[in-house]
């Protein structure tokens, strides 16, 4: 979106002619430009942080390893050209939702360019994100797919594949600026739901979570109103959930049920706050 349609759009009233406008009238209009201008500025920011993320170069590990998948390729995807970059997130930039995984999958996200896309996990996240409203379809095979999400914004703690799925401790620490900046961005988020334990301690640092309770399906944690990030006094909660892995999915760890459950509850206890400005 451009910058004159941004401020041509949402709720930027104009006078008629011959009608006198009142000082409430004057102040909404204001009120409503400056929203409209922090909401376009807000999505520039994110856009930019998409672009640093997508060249970030910063664990040798990482970007050995990653560029190595996408030389080799599996045989089933011998014919395509895998992304091999560090794997922005994707989803509606108003998103109440946001869920954060642990990192891309070497034959998924890191070949398709699109965070838990083109794999098996994939395909049971955004299929219960279908199910759950939060998502326009069920599959999600390549970008440019047609999948669109509403109210929902997906990331990772770790944007690069790593070998086995276990990025390291500094790998860690060192991509964790980029979800910090993603979550000060993603100002109306409420509810951030972790897949798995890596992305549960992640995100219970990052917002200063103390004490911590144990990681379990269901649980449920309030974010600290004056932590680290997003110190704007505004209720939100962490809402954890078993990864969606095979290992989880093959054992009956993790029901399509109980992923419904968790993504119910979440728009749940966003739906039942009072909504905030968009900027
Ligand atoms: S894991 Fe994060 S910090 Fe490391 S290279 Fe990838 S994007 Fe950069």
């Amino acid at each position: 979106m451009g910058a004159r349609a941004g401020l041509a759009g949402v709720g930027v009233r104009q006078p008629s002619r011959g009608v006198k406008l009142e000082d409430g009238d004057r102040f909404g209009v204001r009120l409503a430009t400056v929203a409209s201008v922090a909401a376009e500025r807000r999505l520039e920011e994110l856009a930019a942080l998409t672009a640093r993320i997508t060249d970030c170069r910063a664990c040798p590990r990482l970007v050995a390893w990653r560029e190595q998948v996408a030389h080799d390729r599996r045989a089933a995807y011998r014919d395509e050209v895998y992304w091999g970059r560090p794997v922005p997130s994707f989803g509606d930039p108003d998103a109440r939702v946001l869920v954060v995984g642990l990192a891309p999958a070497a034959h998924g996200g890191n070949r398709t360019g699109r965070i838990f896309t083109g794999d098996r996990s994939g395909d049971w996240l955004f299929a219960s994100l279908y199910r759950t409203g939060f998502a326009n379809q069920p599959n999600s095979v390549r970008a440019g797919d047609g999948l669109v999400l509403r109210d929902a914004y997906v990331a990772a703690a770790v944007r690069c594949a790593p070998p086995a799925n276990k990025p390291a401790p500094d790998e860690r620490d060192r991509c964790l600026p980029y979800l910090l900046r993603e979550i000060e961005l993603l100002s109306r988020v409420r509810v951030v739901v972790v897949l798995g334990g890596f992305a549960y301690d992640v995100c219970a640092r990052a917002f200063g979570l103390r004490p911590r309770p144990p990681f379990g399906h269901l649980v449920e944690v309030p974010i600290p109103a004056q932590g680290p990030i997003l110190a704007d006094g505004r209720d939100r909660w962490l809402l954890c959930s078993y990864h969606p892995s095979q290992q989880n999915t093959f054992t009956g760890k993790l029901t399509a049920e109980m992923l419904d459950a968790v993504f119910a509850r979440a728009r749940r206890l966003a739906g039942e706050l009072p909504e905030g400005p968009s900027a």
